[in-house]
């Protein structure tokens, strides 16, 4: 279980270890949804994505361990990475041998090992487990986790401190940790607030877990969203429930509404952002999203989009 009380211990765990990101009102998109929209640029935090917060907690939180490790070369990756230089812990982030170059770099240059073993993700992610299990490590997962929960919830505290009046905050979803925790936050503090979870329509795993009632795998599909892929696990003890019970209302992007997404918000707003967190001003230009009834946030996720595809989808060649 995680509470209202986790996330509160979370925001004063990690206070030195984040920015506290801006929340800045779109004009556009608010002629766009009939109503106030505000943009929390959680793509401006420090490794250019909100999972600083929920790694940054996990990794505060650890007793006496040899160092965290994971499997995730995305956003969590680099997060963990961070967090654990901040705190003085060894941290091995386990990649397959299909990893690029430019990852491992990235990886690197955050001050953990990348340690290359196998030919797939599931074979790294054994690697991180055997870490675990025989060296002492501490395996901290990308979102089914408690104090990584708590600590994405830290974001819900700080949007309902930037934008008091807010009626309905919009929330990209994969695994539901970002969701969960927002969600346990902000309806702990102002239970009439709404939350969308957006997620695009081809390989939505949480979606299809739902609809399901219960954790069901999906098979993975290219999408422009791509920090919203994977699965939720089909174990899944926490984010499944969470997201079940706190959600209001779920929206699914086409591919080509979430690339109208990422151009408007470059074009118009003047802010670089990844597939995942343009699902809200995508959903917004769709017409499947409106802020008539209040004021709408959307969580503006993370930035880390290579620069190249990035200017290709505002060219509108992708
Ligand atoms: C991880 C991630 C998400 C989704 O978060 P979940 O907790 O897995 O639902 C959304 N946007 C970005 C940029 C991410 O890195």
């Amino acid at each position: 279980m995680v509470t209202l009380q986790d996330v509160s211990a979370a925001a004063e765990r990690i206070g030195d270890m984040i920015r506290v990101t801006p929340c800045r009102s779109s004009a556009s998109l608010s002629r766009l949804a009939g109503g106030q929209v505000w943009l929390k640029c959680e793509h401006l935090q420090e490794t250019g994505a909100f999972k600083l917060r929920g790694a940054a907690n996990a990794a505060a939180r650890l007793g006496d361990v040899a160092g965290v490790t994971t499997a995730s070369t995305g956003n969590h990756g680099r997060a963990l990475a961070h967090a654990a230089r901040q705190l003085g812990l060894p941290a091995v982030i386990c990649v397959s041998r299909l990893v690029p170059r430019n990852k491992l770099d990235a990886i690197k240059a955050l001050g953990a090992e990348a340690r290359v073993i196998g030919a797939s993700q599931d074979e790294a992610f054994e690697e991180a487990r055997r870490l675990k299990r025989d060296e002492g490590f501490a395996l901290i997962p990308p979102f089914d986790h408690p104090d990584v929960i708590a600590g994405q919830g830290t974001l819900g505290l700080e949007i309902i401190d930037q934008i008091p009046d807010a009626a309905t905050i919009a929330v990209p979803l994969s695994g539901g940790g970002l969701l969960a925790g927002v969600a346990l936050a902000v309806k702990g503090l102002r239970p009439d607030i709404r939350i969308v979870g957006i997620s695009m329509e081809r390989g939505a795993a949480m979606a299809a877990s739902l609809t399901a009632g219960h954790p069901v795998a999906v098979e993975e599909v290219e999408t422009l969203a791509d920090s919203l892929g994977g699965g939720i696990g089909l174990n899944n003890r926490l984010t499944f429930a969470m997201c079940r019970d706190l959600m209001d209302r779920i929206v699914l992007l086409t591919e080509a509404e979430i690339a109208a997404g990422i151009r408007h918000l470059a074009l118009e707003d003047g802010e670089t952002v990844e597939g995942a967190a343009a699902v809200g001003a995508g959903a917004i230009i769709a017409g499947k999203l409106r802020a008539e009834d209040g004021p709408l946030v959307l969580i503006l996720s993370g930035g880390n989009i290579d620069p190249d595809r990035h200017a290709a989808i505002v060219r509108g060649e992708a």
